[in-house]
């Protein structure tokens, strides 16, 4: 048997967040760039070592990156678009960092909506898009008839060179011509006909070249990323694989094809004969593929297969995983690669940090480090040489996996009780929404065009010093909660001077919209330094769901009633929907997703009760990532937004007809899922829209979205304070297709990234615009 392991990626950020720190540095502009690339260095050694000492056969390079990935090979190819007009003298990191950040901005991009937002308003950074069905996001090329592909940074070969020098068997990792291609926008002016596609033969040349130059410098495999593969798609981009690489191959360097992240279906059998050496497929989210696979694949060719889970943390099952690959290693005459299905960029970097962690959890987990453990063993019981070291590893993994399956902490009976005993309406209304309407109506007594905020204010330095030292042990609890009760207190009496008409009590006490509520949730955990990168410096840390999740007691509710004592204007309460929670954590992996997801609805649901019952009229449940959550694969598009859409209604559903269910999304591209948002049934929506300039609400008008809607009349990713008359101007537009008498006046999103001043000012001019709405 001839087993070899290797990775596809590695995380880049560092055990403590190193390239955080030096980057964040470098742009205060403490650090030198000399400074920032001999950290970037000291990381790259780092981790091929690790992979080195792994067992693993080659280190793969190419998966570091600065800021991103596809922003490296943007410069890489030479594609910087033409409207940075950067000049020669600017160094080619300093250009970089502009694409990536925008010209002349100091700010990041705001941290709001886990980054999603490429904005801001002083430059024009390259906008930013999730990576296929991850939280990564990654920098969007920017396409137009006159973008020029050349081979114009040395970067990439610096790093093999780097690699070789260190000793090391060098596999180079890339995005393939296509996915580079489908992952960009075209950017064309005055709308002339033109499709990115187009510059595939343009672009082929200078891969070759690229690969040319890989070959000369003796590396063996060059692995190219087309995780499309794996998508619906269109005839023009499935067509153009066979000759793309087809003219790759003519190089003569051993080409890797890596899919990952989704079934290959359609293009399984046109995958398999593209003219390369090897191919990667996912086996974690393809594991019914691999038999078909393994038969269509040439038998000259290399196959790899992704059998630690690359996107989760929890410990692979080896027996399981070793009864996967035994009858396909045999299929292939002994002859396969090990690997992490999808590069290790998505999970966090080692469990060695997690002291404070539950043992038992602890046990049940692997973060990046750990599964280059987890390819070692399993290579070596494959192959059929294990030593005692392994024998005994295997046997630890084995005790681990048989204690989380039997673990009374992850199967709580009266939780899958409470899901089995829900009645078939439990996820619907007392009443439709015209009856429920006309109860809140003269319940809430709210004038025309009411407005009102999506939920957090400025997360002030004060704020977040308290809740740092509350967390190190060093500010009581009692303290905190005065501190933070003050800053509710402040919150509602400046919404009270502005004139708003309902209130929130402003998210200070919250670290993160998900966060705050997985550390209070039975069956969820938060790690130390369990950070995945997001984008450029930022990362987040996902809670771990592990086991059932239920409620041990309220979330919200004292302080939501505590900012309802301040004020007789209504309180609007304030959650995290069910969908968003499950998206943004770790979810486990011993059950159906959905399942996971009506149990965190659940727990939902009862918060929702018990703000009612504590008087609280108006509740908003946010579901930001619902549209993210959909299936790669269209075909499965409807299975899940059957059970997301049903998952917030069971959360929300306990409500009476006289209280006002909320819901907030930020994002605009909702018309290929409308039905659906409408099926979620909240009486008020509020969704972004003023970037798209009202775009969106063309498509709520066409379907006549029957409930309220508020479209975010300003951009709270910019700095910039909205003039009255732009507001005024929007809710104009948003009138010709909306029921006026359904139009709600809100921002974009929520304020905790931005400063009291500004915001003070934006809200201001916010109620004058509703005032006027309502006067003319
Ligand atoms: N209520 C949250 C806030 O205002 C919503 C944030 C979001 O949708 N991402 O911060
Ligand atoms: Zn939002």
């Amino acid at each position: 048997m001839t087993i070899r392991t290797h990775i596809l990626g590695f995380p880049r950020i560092g055990a403590a967040r190193e390239l955080k720190s030096a980057l964040e540095s470098h742009w205060r502009g403490d650090v030198s760039e000399a400074a920032l690339e001999a950290v970037g260095q000291q990381l790259r050694a780092r981790h091929w070592a690790q992979q080195r000492d792994a067992g693993l056969a080659c280190v793969t390079v190419g998966d570091f990156a600065f800021y991103d990935q596809v922003a490296s090979h943007i410069q890489l190819l030479g594609c910087e678009p033409a409207r940075f007009g950067f000049d020669a003298a600017q160094s080619p990191l300093s250009r970089y960092f502009t694409m990536a950040r925008g010209a002349g901005s100091d700010a990041d991009h705001a941290g709001c909506c886990h980054g999603r937002h490429a904005h801001d308003a002083s430059g024009h950074a390259l906008e930013m898009s999730k990576w296929f069905d991850t939280n990564y996001h990654y920098l969007v090329p920017e396409f137009s008839p006159l973008t020029r592909f050349s081979l114009a940074c040395e970067r990439l070969f610096d790093e093999v060179a780097e690699a070789q020098a260190l000793g090391h068997e060098v596999k180079a990792a890339l995005i393939g011509p296509l996915t580079f291609l489908w992952l960009g926008k075209e950017k064309t002016a005055g709308g002339s006909e033109f499709h990115r596609l187009a510059l595939l033969e343009q672009l082929l040349p200078v891969y070759g070249a690229l690969l040319d130059r890989l070959k000369r410098q003796g590396v063996a495999w060059v692995q190219l990323d087309e995780p499309i593969l794996g998508l619906d798609l269109p005839n023009a981009w499935r067509s153009a694989f066979e000759s793309t690489y087809w003219q790759l191959n003519q190089v003569g360097i051993n080409i890797l094809l890596a899919t990952y992240f989704s079934p290959l279906e359609e293009n399984l059998s046109l995958t398999c004969r593209l003219p390369v050496a090897g191919l990667h497929v996912d086996g974690i989210r393809a594991p019914h593929e691999l038999i078909s696979v393994t038969d269509w694949l040439p038998a000259h060719k290399v196959l790899s297969i992704g059998i630690v889970d690359g996107r989760n943390i929890w410990r692979t099952d080896l027996d399981a995983a070793l009864a996967v690959l035994r009858p396909l290693a045999a299929r292939r005459n002994g002859q396969l690669w090990l690997a992490p299905s999808c590069s290790l960029l998505h999970v966090p970097f080692s469990l060695e940090a997690e002291t404070d962690l539950d043992g038992d959890i602890k046990s049940w987990l692997a973060f990046a480090t750990e599964k280059l453990a987890e390819l070692a063993l399993l290579k070596d019981v494959l192959a059929g040489h294990p030593d005692d070291a392994a024998l005994a590893a295997l046997a630890v993994s084995r005790r681990a996996i048989a204690g989380r399956r039997a673990s009374p902490r992850v199967h709580r009976a009266p939780v899958a009780q409470r899901l089995q005993a829900l009645s078939p309406t439990a996820d619907r209304r007392d009443s439709g929404f015209p009856l429920r309407q006309a109860v809140q109506h003269a319940r809430l007594q709210l004038p025309h065009f009411p407005t009102t905020t999506i939920g957090s204010f400025p997360q002030t330095p004060a704020i977040r010093a308290a809740r740092a030292s509350h967390h190190r042990g060093d500010l009581p609890a009692a303290e905190y909660q005065r501190q933070m009760r003050a800053e509710i207190a402040h919150a509602v009496e400046r919404q009270e001077a502005l004139g708003l008409d309902v209130l929130v009590h402003g998210e200070a006490e919250r670290n993160d919209m998900v966060e705050y509520f997985g550390e209070q949730l039975d069956g969820c955990v938060s790690t130390r330094h369990g950070w995945v990168q997001s984008y450029g410096s930022r990362c987040v840390k996902p809670p771990v769901i592990y086991g059932d999740v239920q409620r041990p007691a309220a979330m919200t509710v004292a302080w939501t009633v505590h900012a309802q004592s301040l004020t007789h204007k209504p309180m609007k309460g304030m959650l995290t929907g069910p969908v968003t929670i499950l998206q943004w954590s770790f979810v486990r992996d011993d059950q159906p997703r959905a399942t996971t997801a009506l149990q965190i609805a659940l727990a939902i649901r009862d918060e929702v009760q018990d703000l009612e019952t504590a008087g609280i009229g108006i509740i908003q449940i946010d579901e930001p990532a619902i549209r993210e959550g959909l299936p790669l694969r269209r075909g499965q598009w409807d299975a899940y937004l059957a059970w997301a859409t049903r998952a917030f209604r069971i959360a929300a559903s306990v409500a009476q007809d006289a209280t006002q269910i909320h819901t907030h999304m930020c994002y605009a591209e909702f018309n290929d899922i409308l039905p659906q948002i409408a099926a979620m049934d909240a009486d008020v929506i509020t969704l972004e829209t003023s970037r798209s300039d009202m775009q969106l609400l063309a498509g709520f008008g066409a379907f006549q979205y029957p409930n309220e809607i508020g479209p975010g009349v300003y951009d709270i990713h910019s700095p910039r304070i909205p003039a009255t008359a732009d507001m005024v101007k929007l809710l104009q537009k948003a009138s010709t297709v909306i029921p006026p008498a359904n139009l709600w006046v809100n921002p974009d999103c929520g304020l905790k990234t931005r400063g009291w001043a500004e915001t003070e000012a934006a809200l201001r001019n916010m109620v004058e615009a509703a005032r006027q709405m309502r006067a003319a």
